[in-house]
């Protein structure tokens, strides 16, 4: 995503975690290349990877919680399927850029400093997995992008952020909504349908006759 665009082409994790700022001085810090990818593209089967990739590193005790640096226009699907297939015990964090990260006004180095800052205060994980972009923390259940440029992009809606990433602390405000949903596998053939005035219901028709597993299917108003 945006945050990987470096100067020179795609920035590796060690570079990203060079480019932070204010890195807090008493967490150790190790980074780890996946995938470099536009998220536009990310497929399922890569969100279960990286779930399992997730799971193992949360399973070595000398390991604190995770950051994922992500594209943002998939980084609350993402968040989702992680929640939902790890129900993790220790900070989950995924982060971001609006401003590639070669531009002036990048916001990538503050966003992953804020990330690390959030591994780093242990109760965040009650939280689940976050998304900390902009200052602000957003449950996984609840967050989606609202903006196609702003930095300030992510949004919980009228409940708010669960939490604010000062310079000097992490606070959070509210308990998310979480639910106890635990799969390890994602479902690979949902259709989702978005309900339009003079809808026929052909869409409907269509992804169940194109053999879809389950159908999510956004309706109007209070029915
Ligand atoms: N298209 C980019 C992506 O991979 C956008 C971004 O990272 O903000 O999601």
């Amino acid at each position: 995503g945006t945050i990987s665009a470096g100067p020179d082409g795609p920035l590796r994790a060690k570079s990203m975690i060079k480019m932070a700022r204010r890195l807090p001085a008493d967490i150790p810090v190790r980074g780890e290349d996946i995938d470099t990818i536009h998220s536009s593209s990310i497929t399922l089967k890569q969100i279960e990877q990286l779930a399992d990739r997730v799971r193992s590193a949360l399973e070595d005790a000398s390991c604190l919680g995770v950051v994922i640096t992500h594209g943002t226009d998939t980084m609350e699907e993402t968040a989702a399927a992680l929640e939902c297939m790890l129900h993790p015990e220790k900070p989950v964090v995924l982060t971001g850029a609006m401003v590639p990260t070669k531009d002036r006004g990048a916001d990538g180095p503050d966003n992953v400093a804020d990330a690390i800052a959030c591994v780093g205060e242990g109760s965040i994980a009650r939280l689940g997995v976050v998304i900390a972009m902009h200052q602000r923390l957003h449950a996984a259940m609840e967050v989606t992008k609202g903006h196609t440029t702003s930095t300030d992009s992510f949004t919980s809606g009228d409940a708010g952020p669960v939490g604010w990433v000062t310079p000097t602390a992490v606070e959070i405000v509210r308990a998310p909504m979480r639910l106890p949903l635990t799969s390890t596998r994602l479902e690979q053939h949902v259709a989702l349908v978005r309900l339009v005035a003079g809808d026929t219901g052909r869409l409907i028709e269509l992804a169940a006759g194109d053999g879809a597993r389950g159908l999510v299917v956004e309706c109007m108003g209070m029915g």
